[in-house]
């Protein structure tokens, strides 16, 4: 069997199956399967060593029917066109989902930030800006963070683009520091609306407190998810970077994890755990596995063996449409990434609206709206996957089509 890794053909395949289940029009379904524009833009640098590189920059506009585009940019060596529309898409449909008046956006630039300094990061970030501002605004495209990037970076980005426009205009972005503007709760929010999904299942008698979970990933969102597991109980068994994980059957003490990774740079060699690879931890006998870094890593080389009965998707796009079919053969249950981490953008929207109406809210409230929205995107997605007897994948694409369909007819 072939495996299926170009993720805007896989986007695609996932949105035609829910077509086909809930007969979705047609013209529809064909409009979604292009962006409405994406722009390429090269960003000159002077590093410092004192010579100039020149770095590759993506925008993906997916769809912007039922609001401005809104979507991260992420930093990461292996970002390309294909990529950053995929992730425009479901962007588009994760705001659906979640029910924010967003469309969908992506974009990103070709670069490892591990390896340059704080200050060729910062010029990455204020040229990024100075190609695509005129694409940008609060009420036209608001990029957030995503892989590598955060709210420094969102930093930079709103100094150069309020600059350049001569504007105050913090709504331009999402993810930013609060002193700029960023909103309580954003920080730990696609972390913790995982947690939340993963509540309602427990709910649901799925699983019970005790439950294991192996998490691929230790960024901000996989970091904030297991804090949110572990204090409903659940016992954190596997955890990794890029380099590689770790793995306790008793459970790792998050803490001494982060705190390990701060004074190593990395995760192995964790007191009181043993080492084991990036694709060790995907086959642990585990409750829950978490992919939350990158695309594709669920494959059908891997599918058949995974043992984990159910898997939370805090990456966007880490199954494959084949190793999808798999799961749902051998009653694997997804928590699809389009609402398993839709609590960041719907925290982003939080943070755009507080901007936009001059407003300040406490924590609290912000993570009592982020609970509610997402306890009632599990609940309709829960509705449609029995009136279908689907995956909550196709309920989950079910209803953000119904609801996109409904805001885009007009245009047509
Ligand atoms: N990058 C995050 C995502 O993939 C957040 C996007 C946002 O807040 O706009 O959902």
């Amino acid at each position: 069997m072939k495996n299926q890794t170009n993720p805007f053909k896989n986007a695609i395949d996932q949105l035609e199956k829910a077509g086909k289940i809930a007969e979705l029009d047609q013209n529809f379904l064909d409009r979604m399967k292009t962006p409405d524009r994406y722009i390429e833009v090269s960003i000159p640098v002077t590093m410092d060593n004192g010579s100039q590189h020149i770095f590759q920059g993506f925008r993906s506009q997916h769809n912007n029917s039922c609001g401005p585009y809104k979507g991260g940019i992420r930093f990461h060596h292996d970002v390309n066109l294909d990529e950053v529309r995929a992730l425009s898409f479901w962007m588009t449909f994760k705001c659906a989902v979640v029910n924010v008046p967003f469309g969908g956006g992506k974009g990103g630039v070709i670069v490892d930030p591990k390896i340059l300094s704080e200050k060729e990061i910062e010029n990455i970030s204020r040229g990024y800006i100075k190609k695509m501002y005129p694409v940008l605004g609060p009420e036209m495209d608001v990029p957030a963070p995503d892989v590598n990037t955060g709210e420094k970076i969102m930093g930079y980005m709103l100094d150069e683009y309020e600059k350049i426009t001569g504007k105050k205009a913090p709504a331009t972005f999402t993810g930013k520091a609060i002193a700029n503007g960023g909103s309580e709760g954003r920080m730990e929010a696609t972390g913790f609306g995982g947690g939340v999904v993963v509540r309602e299942i427990i709910n649901t008698g799925l699983i019970s407190v005790g439950a294991t979970v192996a998490i691929q990933g230790f960024g901000n969102v996989a970091t904030y998810f297991a804090e949110s597991v572990i204090k409903q109980g659940l016992k954190v068994v596997a955890l990794s970077d890029s380099k590689g994980g770790v793995y306790n059957e008793n459970g790792i003490d998050l803490a001494l994890a982060l705190a390990h990774k701060k004074n190593t740079g990395t995760l192995s060699g964790l007191a009181g755990t043993k080492n084991i690879t990036n694709a060790e931890l995907l086959l642990l006998s585990v409750d829950i596995l978490v992919p939350s870094a990158l695309e594709n890593v669920l494959t059908s080389e891997n599918a058949e063996q995974i043992s984990a009965k159910i898997i939370v998707e805090m990456a966007n796009g880490p199954t494959t449409p084949e190793s999808d079919e798999i799961f749902a053969k051998n009653g694997v249950i997804v928590i699809p990434d389009i609402l398993a981490n839709s609590g960041g953008v719907a925290t982003s929207y939080f943070e755009w609206y507080q901007n936009m109406n001059s407003e300040k809210w406490q924590r609290e409230d912000v993570l009592k709206k982020l609970d509610d929205l997402m306890v009632s995107a599990w609940n309709n997605i829960v509705v449609i996957k029995e009136k279908y007897k689907t995956t909550l994948r196709n309920a989950a694409y079910i209803l953000a089509s119904e609801r996109i369909e409904e805001a885009d007819k007009i245009k047509h």
